[in-house]
């Protein structure tokens, strides 16, 4: 298919386009499937959670035979929650890799499970990496699971997952991966990287609707997470055993989300599985950023360690330049863009998820462009500050 063919239909309500990483834009479809009530308990529904479980498993290729998937209610906080309360024992000790708000989110779930972890903490966006992980367990024996965030979507930063992986394995250590916002667009090969368990959402790279998320994890994992979770409601095991022997969820299930997410598999099937959609993902960035860069924007991160998924741009130097006007002209043109998370330099970022194709991205430019017109900024060129902040990625 020529790459300028349209592909993604408008939203028909005329909504904005969500330009952030979930909820995001979904398409009509997607919507229209919550039009139907469903029984929790009847058959259908039952039938509906299996087929979920086993898609989402399919995406796994062949490696995937020795895992299974375990739906969760909630966002995806509450499966982060959850798989680190039923998979890491109650005297396990975690090594926490942060180097974003989901990482810290991360450490600070294990000080509510009143579990034992070790914070590395690398501040907005530089990457862990495996020497340093592998100093870490080599002088600590106590820690028996390595926490990794995928896409550290608050930087938009792709970690190097396989090498840290690969370090804790080395060293005789479990994998729990936070792939919330990559899942279902960045390859996580379960031959390469074995992992205990790893968890995603309805609603970030499968284009779904929010409200639960999903555990992916060894099945031998599993069964022996009995008895660990400190929760009722987010005992990966308890979920699992209970939908094994029945079917269902243990709880009231989001049944319209889930009829919305099967559509959501639907497309992601269609449009070629997680390389298919991965590829719309990058030519989404690369337009995208290509074009920012011609206004004069500068991305926080240097190209390699781009994720597909969400951008970092450093605000323009000039004065005239005031973010939430950006933001509302941004909004009139039809697109909602996502404040930054920076803590030394002031930022937004641009999504690249949801139903919207490289034209999208190109009026996106466009609107950037009229946006920074009709403020009087002449260059989107950021403070020296920011470009001294970003050396320190390269050094
Ligand atoms: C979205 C996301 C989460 C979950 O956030 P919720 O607000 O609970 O949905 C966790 N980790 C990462 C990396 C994410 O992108």
């Amino acid at each position: 298919m020529p790459s300028d063919t349209p592909t993604i239909e408008a939203p028909r309500l005329g909504e904005p386009y969500l330009l952030t990483p979930g909820p995001l834009t979904t398409s009509y479809e997607v919507k229209e499937a919550m039009l139907r009530d469903w029984g929790s308990w009847d058959d259908d529904f039952r039938a509906m959670t299996r087929k979920m479980r086993d898609q989402l498993l399919a995406l796994l290729g062949d490696g995937g035979k020795d895992y299974d998937c375990v739906p969760i209610q909630g966002s995806g906080s509450y499966c982060v929650e959850a798989m680190l309360g039923s998979f890491v024992p109650r005297d396990g000790k975690v090594l926490v890799l942060a180097n974003g708000a989901y990482g810290l989110r991360a450490a600070k779930t294990m000080e509510y499970l009143g579990r034992d972890f070790h914070l590395v903490n690398k501040g907005d966006y530089m990457p862990p990496r495996g020497d340093e992980v592998a100093k870490i367990l080599a002088q600590d024996p106590a820690i028996t699971h390595v926490l990794i965030i995928h896409c550290e979507t608050s930087s938009g930063i792709l970690n190097p997952v396989e090498e840290l992986a690969d370090a804790a394995h080395a060293a005789g250590r479990k994998v729990l991966i936070d792939s919330m916002s990559a899942f279902g667009a960045v390859p996580l090969d379960v031959s390469r990287v074995k992992y205990a368990a790893m968890v995603s959402s309805a609603n970030k790279c499968i284009e779904g609707v929010p409200g639960f998320g999903f555990v992916i994890a060894r099945k031998d994992e599993i069964e022996a997470a009995e008895g660990n979770s400190h929760s009722l409601s987010l005992d990966v095991h308890a979920q699992w055993a209970t939908m094994e022997k029945t079917g269902q969820w243990r709880f009231t299930p989001p049944t319209h989300i889930v009829a919305a997410f099967l559509k959501a598999l639907e497309g992601h099937a269609q449009e070629g599985g997680v390389a298919g959609r991965g590829g719309r993902y990058t030519r989404n960035r690369d337009v995208m950023v290509e074009g920012m860069r011609e206004l004069g924007f500068e991305t926080l991160l240097a190209d390699r360690w781009l994720s597909p998924i969400i951008v970092t741009f450093f605000c323009p130097a000039d004065p005239k330049f005031a973010f939430s006007r950006f933001y509302d002209l941004m909004k009139s043109k039809g697109f909602i863009i996502y404040p930054g998370k920076l803590t030394v330099v002031d930022s937004f970022r641009v999504g690249c998820i949801g139903q919207m194709d490289e034209n999208i991205m190109r009026q996106v430019v466009e609107a950037a462009r009229a946006t920074l017109n009709e403020m009087g900024v002449e260059t989107a060129a950021p403070p020296q500050a920011a470009l001294d902040e970003r050396k320190k990625l390269a050094a």
